[in-house]
């Protein structure tokens, strides 16, 4: 089964918990047990499973990827339009992630949430594919 939502950005930078997104297509799409692939169409954005309650962390990943690849460092591809961390930082976090579904249920960890990563915002619409394999 294969659905869409669009999220809206608000900053240049941010992670938005898109975890009650993706559980409701799981409610909506009536699978017991399977793969769920949570999927970013862009090249400036990504997917990632991390804690979302303490909002520090949301922070801390960003800034210390900005350490590891800081803005505007001379990269040929600002020429054009200005963004190439933020398609370097996408390829690193990757463009999705494969969570188990189990009795209807999302198999995420205690602490784990699903993330959008905006890079290069803020975008009006920011597209996320889920793709349900059901296994039963
Ligand atoms: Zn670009």
């Amino acid at each position: 089964m294969y659905y869409e939502f669009t999220v809206s950005t608000k900053s240049y930078e941010e992670l938005i918990d898109i975890t009650h997104n993706v559980k409701s297509v799981i409610q909506r799409s009536a699978v017991k047990d399977g793969v769920c692939i949570v999927y970013i169409p862009h090249a400036t954005a990504g997917i990632i499973l991390n804690e979302s309650a303490d909002p520090n962390i949301k922070r801390d990943f960003l800034s210390a990827l900005d350490r590891a690849i800081p803005k505007h460092a001379g990269y040929l591809h600002d020429r054009i339009d200005n963004n190439a961390h933020a398609h370097i930082k996408s390829a690193i976090v990757g463009s999705s992630v494969t969570i188990p579904v189990s009795n209807g249920h999302l198999g995420l960890g205690t602490w784990q949430a699903i993330m959008l990563c905006e890079f290069d915002g803020p975008r009006a619409r920011r597209r996320v594919v889920v793709k349900i394999i059901a296994s039963d």
